[in-house]
C-alpha cells in the first residue's frame, strides 16, 4: 500500500557526489534511479528536484557577485538534471527535465500541466533550476514545485539520516526527531530546510521527510510512508 500518489524527491547535489563530494558518482546514482523507477511501477508520480551543490554554491562563492553566482548554482542544477535523466534512459525509464527559463533545446519550459501530463503517462519529470531566481534554494525550489504539481510529501534525501536537535558531528549526544513540526524546526533554528521553503509547507501543509540518500530502499520507504528519517510535518 503506497501512501502518496505523487511525491517529489529532493536530492542535494553533494549526496548525489557520493564519497567524492564533488561530480557524480555513478553508482549512487544508477541505485537512486533504480528506487525511482520502482516508485514509478508502483503507481506513484514522480517529480524530482535535484540541487547543485556538488558542483557549485552561490552563497559560498566568495566576493563574486551573488546574483551571477547564484546563476552558476542555477546552471549547475540543470547540468545535474541532464545527467540524472540520462541515466534514467540507460535504466529505462521515460524521463524529462523542464526548467523556469529557456534552454534552448535542452529543457522543456516548466509548465504546470504537462508536467501533470508526462507524470501521469509514467514519466518522471526533472524540475532544474531551482526557482529561477537568485537568492533562493532548490529547497525552495522543491517546496515551490511540490505545491505547484499538488505532490503528498517532498522526499528529502541528504547526506544525513534525518533531523537532530543539534549537529551530531559536533555533539555526539545530538538526539534525532523521528517527527517534528515545521513551526518547531523553525523556532529551534534547526534548518533542516530553509526558512523560504519550510513557508511554502507551512501555507500549504505539505509534510517533508528527511532522510539518508545512503540508506538502499529510503526513497521508497518514505513514499511508503513507512518509518524512515525524520517527518517533519504541518
Ligand atoms: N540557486 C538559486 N536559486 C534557486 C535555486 C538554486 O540561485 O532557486 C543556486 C544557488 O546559488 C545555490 C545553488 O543554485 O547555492 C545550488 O543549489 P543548492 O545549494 O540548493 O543545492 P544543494 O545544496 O541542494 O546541493
Amino acid at each position: 500500500m503506497q501512501k502518496y500518489n505523487r511525491v517529489l524527491v529532493k536530492l542535494s547535489g553533494e549526496a548525489l557526489a557520493g564519497d567524492k563530494q564533488r561530480g557524480f558518482d555513478h553508482e549512487v546514482i544508477t541505485r537512486v534511479v533504480g528506487e525511482l523507477k520502482q516508485l514509478v511501477q508502483n503507481g506513484i508520480e514522480v517529480c524530482v528536484v535535484i540541487g547543485g551543490g556538488n558542483f557549485w554554491r552561490g552563497r559560498t562563492s566568495g566576493d563574486m557577485d551573488r546574483t551571477k553566482a547564484d546563476q552558476i548554482g542555477m546552471l549547475a542544477t540543470i547540468m545535474n538534471a541532464i545527467y540524472v535523466a540520462d541515466v534514467c534512459r540507460s535504466e529505462g525509464i521515460e524521463s524529462v527535465v523542464q526548467t523556469p527559463f529557456a534552454v534552448g533545446n535542452m529543457t522543456e519550459l516548466f509548465s504546470k500541466d504537462s508536467a501533470l501530463l508526462h507524470m501521469k503517462q509514467g514519466r518522471i519529470v526533472f524540475f532544474a533550476g531551482g526557482t529561477g531566481h537568485p537568492y533562493f534554494s532548490t529547497d525552495t525550489g522543491a517546496a515551490l514545485k511540490g505545491c505547484e504539481v499538488e505532490v503528498g510529501a517532498l522526499l528529502f534525501a541528504k547526506n544525513i539520516d534525518g533531523v537532530y536537535d543539534s549537529d551530531p558531528k559536533l555533539n555526539p549526544e545530538a538526539k534525532k526527531y523521528e517527527r517534528l513540526s515545521c513551526q518547531e524546526m523553525l523556532a529551534k533554528n534547526l534548518k533542516a530546510i530553509d526558512a523560504a521553503a519550510a513557508t511554502l509547507c507551512i501555507d500549504q501543509k505539505l509534510p517533508v521527510i528527511v532522510f539518508d540518500l545512503d540508506t538502499p530502499g529510503g526513497i521508497l520507504k518514505a513514499a511508503a510512508g513507512e518509518p524512515i528519517g525524520t517527518t517533519i510535518y504541518v
